[in-house]
């Protein structure tokens, strides 16, 4: 089962990874049989679906090994957030997880991995020790820092192998000050108009978004059947000073919900909400050296787009903007703030959907350095995606 359901795998074979020799013994299959492969874990991804070849699943390889004093986890190529908080959360650390606790770590990681913790930390990616992949040749290696493996794995998104697990680097967050402003649509511009600004003036320390959503009928009150703008926060200083750093926000407009307190790591996912369930979504993005006029947001994807479009906008900087340690893929790291726009499949067109998102792009063309991977979602986004040259030069390796 796949968390995205617009497309699906074709595959000729399944296998089912029980094992690091599984993954093996698949992708040489593939190579010798001169068929693609892939690989899914929760189908967050999915984008370009396999017809026929080999599909290697990996949500049986869900383990997690925490080292406390090392400050690190070793995760299996299955292993989602969720369990990776919560086992880390028992040591009063934190990994660099995202929005959605359902999310695959590698998957994440792979695509560079823009966390709740981010702009403090910086990319995932930055922090991983060590990774174990199978590459398209049906070898298993062991690659670290100097190796160009370990280099290209990292930011590229996929296409370079089978990862079968990864050592991750773990933070000393066991508590956030953290949550959301929720604003009804006559403020959407105001807020967003102060978003931009407020993100100039804050430390490193708080990381934040705000999305322009509309909430469907059934979601509670007070946001069902509203267009809502969510301004998210997560802060790691204490909440005394949380609360004076986001008093600007909240002067803007009276809020129809407000979150926001102090909270331990392990709930952060209440912060975004992501709706857990499976289903159909088409989305792109562009990472913008800046955002001269948020007006086109809410003029092509807000309440009057011909349909729903959930627009988002992360504030990046701080630790975002710093060279790794050690080399990675992980490109457009000058950029200020990541514009996403994503939009249900529920019977639209496709097509439709493509081009209000076209639009999008387009009107903040002149400050877009660039897309990232891990934020394309469905075909409509493929033709900006830097990745799918990787993803099919692999399918060709393995089909060679
Ligand atoms: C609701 C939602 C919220 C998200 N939130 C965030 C966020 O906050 N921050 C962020 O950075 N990203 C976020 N993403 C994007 C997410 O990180 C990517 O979609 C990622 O590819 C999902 O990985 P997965 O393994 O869960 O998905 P899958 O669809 O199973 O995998 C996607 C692709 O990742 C690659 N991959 C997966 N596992 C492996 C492996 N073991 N070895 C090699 N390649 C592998 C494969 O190419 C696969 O096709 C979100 C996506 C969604 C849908």
């Amino acid at each position: 089962m796949s968390f995205q359901t617009a497309y699906r795998h074709r595959p000729s074979v399944v296998v089912a990874a029980t094992s690091v020799d599984d993954v093996t013994a698949a992708v040489r299959r593939a190579a010798a049989d001169g068929v693609p492969f892939d690989v899914q874990t929760t189908g967050h991804g999915l984008t370009e679906p396999l017809d026929g070849g080999v599909l290697i699943t990996t949500a049986a390889l869900d383990g997690v090994e925490v080292d406390p004093v090392a400050g690190t986890a070793r995760v299996q190529a299955g292993t989602t957030w969720d369990a990776v908080v919560t086992a880390a959360g028992a040591h009063g650390l934190a990994p660099l997880s995202g929005s959605s606790p359902g999310v695959g770590v590698v998957g994440y990681t792979l695509g560079g991995g823009l966390g709740l913790l981010s702009r403090q930390y910086g990319w995932a990616t930055d922090h991983v020790r060590d990774i174990d992949v199978v590459t398209p040749d049906g070898e298993l290696h062991h690659v670290t820092a100097g190796n160009e493996l370990f280099r290209r794995l990292r930011g590229a998104g996929r296409g370079v192998g089978v990862v079968t697990g990864m050592e991750i680097g773990l933070f000393p967050v066991a508590r956030i000050f953290g949550g959301g402003l929720y604003f009804a649509a006559e403020h959407v511009r105001d807020v967003l108009a102060a978003y931009v600004d407020w993100t100039a003036t804050v430390p490193d320390a708080m990381t934040s978004s705000v999305g322009l959503v509309p909430f469907p009928e059934a979601a509670p009150a007070p946001l069902g059947g509203r267009y809502v703008a969510h301004v998210r926060i997560v802060y790691t200083g204490d909440a005394e000073e949380g609360e004076r750093l986001v008093a600007p926000l909240r002067a803007v407009a009276p809020r129809l919900l407000d979150t926001l307190a102090e909270m331990p790591f392990t709930d952060s996912a209440s912060i975004y909400n992501d709706p857990p369930w499976p289903h159909a979504y088409s989305g792109t993005n562009a990472l913008l050296a800046g955002l001269d006029s948020p007006a086109p947001l809410v003029e092509i994807a807000g309440p009057d787009a011909p349909m729903m479009c959930v627009v988002q906008l992360n504030h990046l900087g701080g630790a975002l903007a710093r060279p790794p340690a050690v080399p990675d893929s992980v490109e457009h790291r000058d950029a200020r703030f990541l514009l996403r726009v994503i939009s249900p499949l529920d019977g639209t067109d496709e097509a439709a959907v493509a081009a209000v998102h076209t639009e999008l792009l387009e009107a903040v063309r002149t400050q877009t350095l660039g897309r990232s991977p891990s934020f394309v979602f469905g075909p409509a986004g493929c033709a900006g995606r830097r990745s799918t040259d990787g993803h099919v030069a692999a399918r060709r390796r393995a089909a060679t």
